[in-house]
């Protein structure tokens, strides 16, 4: 069969305990640097694989860097019900950030609902209205934020690093996973036990809004899947740019 004919799936990479331990212990020293030098931190999670790394380790660390996730209001049913999984397992209270009614029904009147799919430019404003805008009411007062990057994820966070400054809002930017591979991730889930996102299981590697987010097949991108019909270049959504 066509290595391209199958969906992507759960890697399920065999390291030592001692990597494992050591890969670990780095990442919850990442943490509390940023938790000693900053007070104010907030983690935007869209409750992939990358981001339940963090709250565990947030957990584990006691961190207190606070989480929230973006409600587009386009977001898979499964992500909305992830928040409740991490509240069970965790304790942990992840904030819904929402769009603004008016907003979105003025880029209804424009573009259409689905009005994303036929330009670049309506993809960035529906992307704008749902994610950016509600982002920067999320970090005001903040003095820095978290996010679950990697380099490897795509062609357009090659250059990533572990501390940016995020000049569009003004603060510091931590990418505590920055280099970490796909594998790195799958295994700290596994060794952890840590729950997943149940779309993980049926071949999405990366996870965004509903109609912008499809299956991967084996050996594509794992972020090939997002924003499908538009080139490289242009699959990020405003929120990374530093
Ligand atoms: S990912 Fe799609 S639905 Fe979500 S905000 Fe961006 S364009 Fe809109």
């Amino acid at each position: 069969m066509n290595q391209l004919s199958q969906l992507w799936t759960i890697p399920n990479p065999e390291f030592s305990q001692t990597f494992l331990d050591d890969k670990a212990s780095a990442l919850f020293e990442r943490l509390r640097q940023i938790d000693v030098a900053y007070s104010q931190v907030r983690f935007a999670s869209s409750m992939a694989a990358e981001d339940l790394v963090l709250i565990d380790a947030i957990a584990h660390t006691k961190s207190a860097i606070s989480v929230f996730t973006l409600n587009t209001l386009r977001l898979h049913a499964e992500s909305i019900e992830m928040i409740e999984t991490v509240h069970s397992r965790y304790g942990i209270t992840i904030q819904q950030l929402l769009p603004e009614q008016a907003s979105i029904e003025a880029y209804t009147r424009q573009y259409g609902e689905n009005g994303f799919y036929d330009s670049v430019q309506a993809k960035e404003q529906c992307c704008r209205i749902r994610k950016v805008v509600p982002l920067a009411q999320a970090l005001q007062g903040c003095q820095a934020w978290v996010t679950g990057q990697r380099h490897g994820q795509a062609v357009t966070r090659a250059d990533l690093a572990f501390k940016e400054y995020d000049r569009e809002r003004g603060i510091e930017k931590f990418n505590p996973l920055f280099d970490w591979t796909e594998a790195d991730v799958w295994s700290y889930l596994k060794a952890r036990s840590v729950p997943i996102h149940p779309l993980h299981l049926k071949g999405y590697p990366s996870i965004g809004c509903e109609p912008c987010t499809r299956p991967v097949r084996q050996g594509e991108n794992v972020r090939a899947g997002r924003w499908w019909w538009l080139q490289e270049q242009k699959k990020e959504c405003g929120l990374h740019q530093t």
